[in-house]
């Protein structure tokens, strides 16, 4: 590097909204809602078209960011297995490179001795799910309890923290946002404003299930059924006939998901602006994201947990003008479980050992990378009780997705003791990219199949995670 100036290290900012599906993110092409200033992030950077996620659950998903591993490594498989926060994160790493680091907003990692975040500065966390309205934040100094909504209020002392710093040092911040997770509570700016839009209903609102396996069709998260009084906040009309209550649960939900997303979407814009007026929107590794994706009546579903598109694909959004030139959007596969490698290299900051994942940087910065054609995926929270998807993982290509559903909650917390019977799924996601005929049983899928379950087999254990013992080893394997 003789002769030429090192680059100053990357401030890093990282704004994770909780179930915010790509396809409710006007730059992804929704149809239901625009997000200008969400999606100037990526007109000063770079669009990721195929980010996903590998374990479709809050808890999973954000533990996976921070740590670099997948949840069979740090242990976050379900709902109610909180992280061991002594674990390296990006974080951690960052801090001991000399940023300043702080945290704002969702943790849901655990709380108390052992489960508050480490590796922070600053950190104002929600307890567990937080509150919409006056929210009470957590902090090394106790609890607190803000008046204002929430999405407003974590902006604010996120942004309270950067102005609260006073030198050149870089800094790392993580604005976490609860919205727009269920149930969906807007605030007076927003709630209405999608009373009198469109709102297209998804080509796949009245899928049955038939085409696809038992478990997708016990799966108890159809608008049309699941969702209740709290999360449709009124009564319908009487008058109404069996499809126009579905359709009027529909827009009841959307509407009050949407004008959620809205607040985000204006908070970052706030965090826009002031990164510019502090002169360091060039030097910041900007992302926008969400710890997975959501049905947005897709399937006639709301919720996550399946192995579906709508479920595993996140936004990924991110901007750093100094480093990154704006671009089209991004092709290549990446996973929630790359984000550490990612960041840690756009800082120069070495990685922990056991981080898992690839850094996709020289993908960002035009340099040459290796294509990656596939990626692992595991659900365990085989709950019996609430949304009654089962176990499963399996395997995503560019154009394949092979999924097993071994429906067994192996014992962890959050599962149910109740096992269902093996099934296989495949999509041909050229042929049926909505996902609606599975043809794990089709011959003409026969070969393909075959080598797609080596290929997981193979992909699992380079991982470092174990198949369940009732599936056998793939044919082609099995010599
Ligand atoms: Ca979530």
């Amino acid at each position: 590097m003789t002769g030429s100036a090192p680059r100053k290290r990357p401030n890093i900012l990282m704004i994770l909204a909780d179930d915010h599906a790509a396809h409710a993110v006007g730059t992804y092409g929704s149809v239901v809602n625009t997000t200008p200033r969400i999606d100037e992030i990526a007109e000063h950077g770079r669009r990721l078209d195929n980010c996903f996620c590998t374990n479709a659950l809050c808890t999973p998903s954000r533990a996976s960011i921070l740590t670099g591993t997948y949840s069979h490594v740090n242990g976050a498989t379900t709902l109610e297995t909180p992280l061991d926060a002594s674990r390296p994160t990006f974080v951690s790493q960052l801090k001991r490179a000399g940023y300043r680091t702080g945290i704002v907003g969702k943790w849901h990692l655990g709380e108390g001795e052992g489960h508050d975040p480490q590796g922070f500065d600053h950190w104002e966390v929600l307890r567990d799910q937080g509150e919409y309205f006056d929210p009470q934040l957590l902090s090394a100094a106790g609890a607190e309890t803000v008046p204002g909504y929430v999405t407003d209020v974590l902006t604010d002392r996120a942004l309270g923290w950067l102005d609260s710093l006073d030198s050149d040092e870089p800094w790392c911040l993580l604005i976490h946002h609860k919205a727009p997770h269920r149930w969906w509570e807007p605030d007076a700016a927003h709630d209405g404003m999608y009373a009198d839009a469109p709102l297209p209903v998804p080509a796949t609102f009245d899928d049955d299930g038939s085409g696809r396996s038992a478990a997708a069709k016990r799966a108890a998260m159809r608008v049309a059924a699941d969702l209740n009084r709290r999360d449709l906040k009124t009564d319908p009309p009487e008058d109404l006939s069996p499809d126009e209550l579905d359709l009027w649960k529909y827009r009841r939900y959307m509407e009050d998901y949407l004008a959620c997303v809205a607040s985000v979407d204006d908070n970052v814009g706030r965090v826009i602006d002031r990164l510019r007026e502090r002169g360091e929107f060039d030097d910041t590794l900007l992302a926008y994201t969400s710890d997975q994706g959501f049905f947005l009546g897709d399937h006639g579903w709301f919720d996550k947990r399946f192995m579906y598109e709508e479920s595993i694909r996140m936004p990924l959004l991110l901007s750093y003008p100094a480093a990154i030139a704006p671009g089209d959007p991004v092709d290549r596969i990446v996973t929630n479980v790359d984000f550490a490698r990612t960041i840690l290299d756009a800082a120069g900051v070495e990685p922990a050992d056991g981080m898992q994942g690839e850094s996709f940087l020289p993908t960002l910065t035009g340099r040459e990378q290796p294509d990656r054609d596939a990626f692992y995926y595991r659900y365990y929270e085989n709950d019996d009780a609430n949304h009654h998807a089962p176990a499963h993982y399996g395997i995503r290509t560019k154009r394949y997705k092979l999924i097993y559903f071994y429906g067994d909650g192996l014992g962890l917390p959050g599962t149910s003791g109740q096992t269902y019977p093996p099934e296989w799924e495949l999509y041909d996601l050229a042929e049926d990219p909505d996902e609606v005929h599975n043809v794990y049983h089709h011959t003409a899928y026969a070969e393909i199949r075959e080598s797609l379950k080596a290929q997981l087999w193979q992909l699992q254990h380079d991982v470092g995670d174990e198949p369940h013992p009732s599936q056998p080893v793939p044919a082609l394997l099995a010599e």
